[in-house]
């Protein structure tokens, strides 16, 4: 998997006392309210842990594939076919959005930036490649289409200075990076940052730590792979699950690491799993609009 083995720090995450997911994903960790909102995409369910372990869930009726707290209230949510707000308090799910994409694609992986524009991109529900959009949801309600012809539109996340968006298109088998405004959004070039994977192994969900390393879960790979600002492979993150799809930091000091796992081969496969990080990340932003 790698030539840099011998110098990787290793983490071994263990499972959290919380139900399985079928494909658990979008982990978030929510200040405000000092819990972690994860994602069951074809359940449907948006599942939240809180700082006591309690935890809740949500059935929201759409395949829900990222959910991020709003800075009005509630929650919202990448799902089905657009950008919907949930109300936690009556479980009411509200379009804010639409996001015009091909026939059967749904909603996939997604993230707010400092500034609270909410970004999200899809994926056809059968895989075919080239289905897949990714888009931007402004506080206003806008929504813009930036890429076209995606495969799976998968992690998303912004360097410590803002400078910088971290992009996965899973069938591109890299992460890519590009310049970014965080004042008006404007993205520069899409270039690769660090590729990984090959045939089934796919580069997934991405977190981003406060010293700038990169961590890419690796669906199929049963691991995280944590990546310098350089794009070099400096430590890994083991699962027993095969299916691993996403990071989240989380904790009052934001150094605690919860990952995200899909039904498959291995240990635990569904659970989501967490252990200390060894560095804090970059706190998650919410909705602004
Ligand atoms: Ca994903």
């Amino acid at each position: 998997m790698t030539e840099h083995v011998a110098d990787l720090i290793i983490l071994e995450p263990a499972p959290v006392a919380a139900p399985l997911s079928e494909l658990g994903e979008g982990p978030c960790w929510d200040p405000a309210s000092q819990s972690l909102f994860w994602v069951d995409i074809p359940a449907g369910r948006v599942h939240r842990l809180d700082g006591g372990g309690e935890h809740s869930c949500w059935d929201v009726g759409l395949p829900v594939g990222a959910v991020v707290p709003r800075a009005s209230g509630g929650l919202a949510l990448a799902a089905g076919n657009g950008f919907h707000a949930l109300d936690t308090g009556t479980g009411q799910v509200t379009e804010l959005a639409p996001a015009p994409g091909k026939p059967d694609t749904r909603m996939n992986d997604g993230k707010c930036d400092r500034a609270g524009r909410f970004y999200a991109g899809t994926m056809a529900n059968d895989e075919s490649p080239g289905q897949g959009s990714f888009y931007r949801l402004d506080t206003d309600g806008t929504v813009t289409e930036l890429f076209t012809g995606l495969g799976i539109s998968n992690g998303v996340g912004w360097s410590p200075d803002d400078r910088l968006m971290y992009y996965i298109d899973s069938f591109a088998y890299r992460v890519d990076v590009l310049d970014y405004d965080p004042r008006t959004g404007q993205l520069g070039e899409r270039r690769p940052f660090a590729r990984l994977g090959s045939g089934d192994i796919v580069p997934d969900g991405l977190a981003v730590d406060s010293d700038g390393g990169v961590w890419v879960a690796v669906w199929g790979g049963g691991v995280i792979q944590r990546y310098d600002p350089a794009g070099r492979l400096i430590g890994a993150v083991r699962l027993p699950a095969s299916y691993v799809t996403s990071c989240a930091f989380g904790g009052p000091a934001l150094d605690q690491l919860y990952v995200t796992t899909a039904a498959g081969p291995g240990r635990c496969a569904g659970a989501l799993f967490t252990c200390p990080a060894g560095v804090a990340g970059l706190p998650a932003y919410p909705y602004g609009g």
